[in-house]
């Protein structure tokens, strides 16, 4: 027997943080990861501030850049027959163009059409210098801003060696990790969760990335996060490899981005939880922070988790520690607020969905008295409707789920904590505060024992050895 679900809700869950469905001014659907129109050519960037892929025109001034605007368009207009729609700047407001328009330009050997600004007060932009290494960092940087490197890029501090012919793919794999990378930072700017290098901007509280590849005689990178240090090994961009790793350690879902969502948990732990009067709600929530980390991490790798853990967690993993059910908890808060974004943003709501679905109630909150609790629950049901969905989806196509993972009520109180501190904005109150201790810890060992520091034999092209990139044109 199968029920259908009336629409029961149509209020929409949490606002729209970033808007993934962007169009190039000629009607093109272009995407987060895009430098350029395909269709027309037209340079695109990624103005972070504003969670917005922009079609650019060069600016007034040489090496700037600007958003596109059609009365600037020189006399080498498109054709009557392909006029571009009005370009939208607010995302999440419209559905995709479903048929690409005819080009503004031929992508292939003929230039773009080019407008150049005049002086008008619009936001003026320089490309990341990463623009042309491998990263093919298509964001932003303010032209005011000192540095050469947008906000995502200035937080790496090693990268891995582009210029060793013994390991050609360092560029590929660094490629890969980047465009995770700039996926997380979106999403942590649009949050408005503090996003600092600590190489330039907060060398006492800021973040900083480390990309390392490991040694052929060792010692194996660890993947983990240390005070502010995320250290990442690159050979998780190779998905033969991943794969290899994610079947050893029987893991339903194993990514780049997952990894950085949860190791950037660990440091907005310390940043946010640690020393505050947060932690009396960690406490109840996620349990003793002060169990020994590295005998909990020890006994999981010996004995697995406990059988009854589905009850409690999100993860196996996340019951290895108080630590890792945090940072596990908080990577799928990532995960659904950016996916659900994206369902959003492109104009795709469950209310019509054909689905039988037990709703979570409000008593399954950590705060069901809270102001906008019910909206939080909107969200999460949102979410486990959307994701029933999109597993069948998967299983049609005979790829994995989608989303392999059931949230038990226990984990829904913890993701509404975690809601609860992201849109607190209580650090800011806390500028002032001490150092929080650091957790000093590396992940679970994978096929090698812990190294308790990630990559001191390990020689890599820093930012700053990196060839000079030009200011980069269209
Ligand atoms: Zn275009
Ligand atoms: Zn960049
Ligand atoms: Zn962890």
């Amino acid at each position: 027997m199968f029920f259908t679900t009336p629409s029961r809700s149509t209020e929409q869950p949490l606002p729209l943080l970033a808007g993934r469905n962007y169009r190039c001014h000629c009607g093109q659907p272009v995407f987060f990861r895009n430098s350029k129109c395909l269709a027309c050519g037209t340079p695109l960037g990624y103005d972070c501030e504003r969670g917005l892929l922009l079609p650019l025109m060069p600016g007034p001034r040489e090496g700037t850049w600007q958003e596109w605007q059609a009365q600037a368009a020189p006399a080498a207009a498109p054709p009557d027959d392909a006029q571009p729609p009005p370009l939208e700047t607010i995302p999440g407001q419209e559905s995709a163009a479903v048929t690409a328009p005819a080009p503004v330009a031929a992508a292939d050997g003929v230039p773009p059409v080019q407008a150049v600004a005049l002086e008008s007060g619009e936001p003026l932009y320089k490309r990341c210098l990463n623009l042309s290494t491998p990263a093919s960092c298509n964001w932003l940087v303010p032209v005011e801003d000192p540095a050469d490197m947008c906000r995502a890029c200035r937080l790496n501090r090693t990268i891995p060696d582009l210029t060793d012919p013994a390991l050609p793919d360092n560029g590929y794999l660094w490629g890969r990790v980047e465009l995770a990378k700039r996926r997380l930072v979106s999403s942590l700017i649009l949050l408005g969760l503090p996003v600092a290098s600590r190489m330039s901007e907060d060398t006492g509280r800021g973040l900083m990335f480390d990309f390392l590849r490991s040694p052929v005689n060792g010692p194996h990178i660890m993947t983990g996060h240390n005070t502010g240090l995320i250290t990442l090994n690159v050979d998780e961009a190779d998905d033969a490899k991943r794969e290899a790793v994610r079947k050893a350690m029987r893991e339903p879902y194993r990514t780049l981005l997952g990894h950085f969502r949860h190791e950037v948990g660990h440091y907005y732990w310390d940043r946010l939880i640690a020393g505050t009067p947060w932690m009396d709600g960690f406490h109840e929530l996620f349990g003793d922070e002060t169990l020994d980390y590295k005998a909990s991490l020890q006994r999981n790798y010996d004995e697995g988790p406990p059988a009854d853990w589905p009850l409690h967690y999100v993860s196996a993993y996340a019951s290895t520690h108080p630590w890792e059910d945090w940072a596990e908890c908080w990577a799928h808060y990532l995960h659904m607020r950016d996916a659900i974004d994206t369902a959003l943003s492109f104009g795709l709501s469950v209310d019509h969905f054909d689905l039988e679905f037990t709703p979570f109630t409000i008593d399954a909150l950590h705060q069901p008295e809270h102001p906008e609790a019910e909206q939080f629950l909107t969200f999460l049901n949102h979410w486990t409707r959307l994701t029933t969905m999109l597993n069948e989806m998967s299983r049609s196509m005979g790829q994995p789920d989608f989303y392999p993972f059931i949230l038990p009520t226990e984990v829904v109180a913890k993701l509404h904590f975690i809601h609860l501190v992201v849109s607190s904005g209580s650090w800011l109150q806390e500028q002032g505060n001490a150092q929080p201790p650091a957790q000093g810890q590396v992940e679970a060992p994978v096929e090698a024992p812990a190294q308790s520091e990630a990559g001191g034999e390990m020689i890599a092209a820093t930012q700053s050895q990196q060839s000079q990139g030009q200011q980069q044109g269209s």
